[in-house]
């Protein structure tokens, strides 16, 4: 250790804060708490330590220095210690790689008529939320059996004001169509009491309420109401049956196991709520060093960080540093006193070791998963004579319009599954037109100059693109550090007998080779190129079309006097896109921040003269987006605002796809969420559930 850390390990403060070491370039490596930054730093460099962890013997060689920060309270060290994981992803720290990951519910009461959003994060917005569910295909059999039976309606607040006559819901009896008709309130407030107490998974008193309407509507001969009730009971009990009461008191609670194989992790999220286990999930890390305990507290901190709803308890398999600061903050956050136990008997005890036993089934089939792949990729090695396995590829692809708006897509793979942290999106600088190669020439020259280079590049494309590739890494200087390929897509080279197209196969071409190597059409190893090609196209045509709809919006908003480029992201924030400021009243535009009612006049008269003169939103001045930043940024907010919107787009699919197959209510015509966060079923232990990221 040099003479300067030295120094400065003995001059640190005793008060709280947090610490970020760093190794001899400069990078942070690791990011800590504590309530006395003194005693807890230098307890990493006593030659008494009792830490046996495998990062603390060569610590002293990689540190090249330490930074601390000074906060006032532990409370604002554990804030910042979050704010910093996120931001410098140290290599030693867990991190919650998409914390897009929980997606929630939200039902805004205060609306006459509200609806149930998907939404990614919880607000204290006044609101409620349920959930979290861990993606998309798992709140869809909720979804689908709230559409069905509990009629709320699923259009947003623009399209209830806007509709002349209702939709295709209301025709199939799924919604009461308050956009068109005078529905009486009271009713549709007992859909949305009854929607909640399922939510909430109250189970016996949504029971009871339907058991006495069905009565009454029996009684009164209403028999066509009484049959509709009793199929929604059956709907509900049957979707209950599934969720396996493993508390005897109504509480929520989430509960944390993990287990730990050398530097292998896989903590496990138990969700209960009110005594019934409805989902879980699985996170694995690798290549953890420090003790779980340690892990353990930064994750759950980080977890709830991300939005995540808050329960009353909090169960921990061990006991971690700061458990009562963590309880605070949620306490806080919650509104009441939320508890962080290590129990150590009965039944709270006999939860936390199931979560242990599922975390250790997780990680064994997160294991094989990891053997399976590896073979494969040494099929790959093999094959196509690389130098190194290409645990690591990143592919790259180029996307234009119309010989403008270049862009480049960056997607990942590690170990043969995707890899969305090393997603990158590239807007080309140094040329205007469609060159292909030059882009290639740009994009990859600029990768490699960001160092950390993956195993393999690959480039999508033929010879020309990866000659490119190859010119770009050899100007750099690292030729032989990394190997390349491209992929040429099959193409269309005639017609079967049946009039189907029939293609030729994927060809590989090598730096140096001459001929293109042609793997076997559906074996594994030519499904990883094909697959992480296919989603690089995707990546960086999606990315295109976020920068043209924003140029669109951009362009057409900038022609109104008073509507700055302030105001036109406020628009955006609000409305999410055009076409929903199209649909807006004046009244609702004047809402959004910075228009008063002259302003959302003008606005609303403006949009109506186009729409009445449609061919001059295609004439788009050119370079209309201020800069490509600004552009994609827009885009990336219209990302956010849609997702949520197809997700339940996705879920009326599935519900349209049942209907169709008649689907019996209470079934599910959905294929096995094998990647989803699903309800346990009684006695069943959940397996291994894959993050989505
Ligand atoms: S009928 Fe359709 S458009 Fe009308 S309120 Fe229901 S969901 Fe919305």
């Amino acid at each position: 250790m040099n003479e300067a850390l030295r120094q400065k390990l003995a001059d640190l403060p005793v008060s709280p804060g947090v610490y970020l070491m760093k190794d001899r370039d400069g990078k942070v490596v690791y990011v800590g708490k504590a309530v006395n930054l003194r005693s807890r730093v230098r307890s990493y460099f006593q030659p008494s330590t009792s830490d046996t962890r495998a990062f603390v013997p060569f610590l002293e060689e990689i540190l090249g220095d330490i930074e601390i920060i000074l906060v006032h309270t532990e409370k604002e060290a554990l804030i910042l210690e979050n704010t910093l994981i996120k931001r410098h992803k140290p290599r030693f720290n867990v991190q919650l790689r998409d914390d897009k990951a929980f997606i929630c519910l939200r039902l805004d009461e205060r609306h006459p008529y509200p609806r149930l959003e998907v939404v990614r994060r919880m607000k204290q917005d006044g609101a409620r939320y349920f959930g979290p569910y861990s993606s998309a295909t798992a709140i869809r059999e909720t979804l689908r059996i709230i559409n069905r039976y509990f009629q709320l309606r699923t259009c947003t607040d623009q399209v209830l004001e806007k509709r002349t006559r209702p939709c295709l819901l209301y025709q199939i009896k799924r919604c009461p169509a308050p956009c068109v008709y005078e529905v009486p309130k009271e009713e549709y407030a007992r859909s949305v009491r009854e929607t909640i107490l399922f939510l909430e998974g109250k189970e016996p008193e949504l029971l009871d309420q339907l058991r006495g309407r069905m009565k009454v509507a029996a009684a009164d001969l209403r028999f066509e109401d009484a049959a509709r009730i009793r199929d929604q009971l059956r709907a509900i009990e049957h979707s209950l049956e599934r969720q396996r009461t493993v508390f005897s008191e109504a509480i929520d609670q989430d509960v944390f196991g993990s287990w730990r194989e050398g530097p292998d992790l896989v903590i496990e999220a138990l969700f209960i709520r009110t005594g019934k286990l409805v989902s879980a999930q699985s996170f694995p890390f690798t290549g953890q060093e420090f003790p779980t305990e340690e892990l353990l507290a930064s994750f759950v901190d980080q977890y709830y960080a991300t939005g995540a709803a808050v329960p009353d308890e909090v169960l921990l398999p061990l006991p971690v540093e700061n458990a009562g600061l963590t309880a605070e903050v949620l306490s806080e956050r919650k509104g009441r006193k939320v508890r962080v136990l290590v129990p150590k008997r009965g039944e709270k005890r006999r939860l936390v070791e199931l979560a242990v036993k599922n975390a250790e089934q997780a990680f064994v089939e997160a294991k094989k998963r990891n053997r399976s792949n590896v073979e494969i990729l040494e099929r790959l090695e093999s094959r196509l004579e690389l130098a190194r396995l290409p645990r690591r590829i990143e592919c790259f692809d180029i996307s234009n319009f119309q010989g403008t708006m270049v862009v480049a897509s960056q997607v990942a793979a590690l170990d043969g599954e995707p890899d969305k942290s090393r997603y990158r999106h590239y807007r080309i600088k140094t040329f205007e037109g469609q060159d292909d190669f030059a882009a290639i020439y740009e994009v990859i020259s600029r990768r490699v100059a960001r160092g950390d280079l993956p195993d393999l590049l690959l480039i999508d494309g033929g010879k020309g693109q990866l000659n490119a590739a190859r010119a770009a890494v050899k100007d750099a200087g690292l030729l032989g550090q990394v190997d390349l390929a491209s992929l040429a897509e099959a193409k269309v080279e005639g017609e079967t007998r049946e009039g189907a197209a029939w293609k030729s196969a994927e060809r590989v071409f090598l730096p140096g080779r001459k001929d293109p190597i042609v793997l076997r059409q559906n074996s594994a190893e030519n499904f990883v190129l094909v697959r992480l090609r296919d989603e690089a196209h995707r990546f960086a045509v999606t990315f295109h079309q976020k920068l043209r709809r924003a140029r669109n919006f951009r362009s057409v908003l900038e022609e109104i006097t008073g509507v700055g480029e302030k105001r036109r992201r406020a628009l955006l924030r609000h409305f999410g896109s055009l076409k929903r400021i199209r649909a807006a009243t004046a009244e609702e535009i004047a809402e959004v921040e910075g228009f008063n009612q002259a302003l959302a006049r003008r606005v609303v008269e403006f949009l109506h003269r186009r729409e009445e003169d449609p061919d001059r939103d295609s004439e788009l001045p050119e370079g209309a987006a201020q800069s490509m930043d600004e552009a994609a940024e827009i885009g990336e907010a219209i990302e956010d605002r849609d997702s949520a919107a197809e997700a339940q787009l996705a879920a009326a699919k599935e519900l349209a796809a049942a209907e169709r197959n008649g689907a019996a209510p209470g079934a599910t015509s959905l294929p096995p969420a094998d990647d989803a966060v699903r309800p346990l079923s009684p006695g069943e232990v959940q397996p291994t559930e894959k993050i989505r990221d």
